[in-house]
């Protein structure tokens, strides 16, 4: 029987078939959990609509972009309506401007270093604190943020969107102690790099595979696959009594010295 029968949950991040949030969606969605979906702006409407419509028909899918807060009431509240309470969300959304990724950290702008903040890590604090009221009408819930090693690391390319992804996971840690209280979890996973729409903005990215697969203790590259996994993993009860927590799906990269 599917472990997840009678939950709910939502994802944020969905901007094609290579998402890490499409990938866990799916693992989420085979556990029997009822998802809604959000995309940003009317640009990628059609390609949720178009993953969701073949396996999970009748998903719910709403507008959102995370840096406006009239939009993320008005997806909660349309969720609540539905679904009447939320048992997980996944936050699978990160941005930086291009510019940002290409030249030296020291020319960063204010700009830049604030738009990098406000969609990569103050998203998680929002979305969580307008998912709250139905987490407590399921008597609890699960969070699951993204982020990379370039946090603890200064990786090449990396540059503002290392700072914000340190930030997202202190993020993890202050809202794991706040809401533990009322049985809200709020974990991440740090993935290995994987070849998707995002990590294309960073420069060197084939670069960063290469290097990564030649000296991970696995010797490749994470698969899309094991990041669901791991997502179904944190995302359900099997994981109830871990929080707080930044979980590494590298194939041990980050354990490497030399
Ligand atoms: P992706 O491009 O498929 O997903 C990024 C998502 O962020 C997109 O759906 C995009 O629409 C969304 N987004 C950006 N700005 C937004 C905004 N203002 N409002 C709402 N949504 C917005 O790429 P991905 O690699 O699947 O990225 C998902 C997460 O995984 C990100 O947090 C990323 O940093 C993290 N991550 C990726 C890798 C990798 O190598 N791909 C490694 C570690 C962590």
């Amino acid at each position: 029987m599917p472990q997840l029968e009678g939950k709910t949950g939502i994802v944020f991040g969905v901007a094609n078939k290579r998402s890490i949030a499409w990938a866990i969606a799916q693992s989420l969605a085979k556990e029997g959990m009822r998802l809604a979906f959000t995309y940003q702006g009317e640009r990628l409407k059609e390609s949720v609509e178009a993953l969701t419509s073949a396996s999970m028909p009748g998903a719910l899918l709403l507008p959102c972009d995370v840096t406006n807060d009239a939009e993320i009431d008005a997806v909660f509240s349309r969720v609540g309506e539905e679904y009447g309470h939320l048992d997980a969300l996944l936050h699978s959304v990160a941005y930086a401007p291009k510019e940002e990724l290409e030249g030296d950290f020291i020319n960063t702008s204010r700009e830049g270093f604030k738009l990098a903040h406000d969609i990569s890590a103050y998203s998680l604090v929002a979305l969580t604190r307008a998912a709250l009221p139905l987490f407590e009408k399921a008597g609890g819930g699960s969070v699951l943020a993204l982020t990379y090693y370039g946090s603890q690391k200064a990786i090449e390319g990396y540059n503002v969107m290392g700072v914000a992804k340190a930030s997202l996971e202190a993020s993890v840690r202050y809202l794991a102690a706040n809401l533990g209280p009322r049985n809200v979890r709020v974990n991440a996973i740090s993935a290995g790099p994987v070849n998707t729409l995002a990590a294309r903005g960073i420069k060197g990215f084939t670069t960063m595979l290469k290097y990564n697969a030649e000296r991970a203790p696995l010797r490749r590259n994470v698969e899309l696959e094991e990041i669901a996994n791991a997502g179904l993993f944190l995302m359900s009860p099997l994981s109830s009594g871990i929080t707080g927590e930044v979980m590494f799906v590298d194939c041990g990269y980050n354990i490497i010295g030399l």
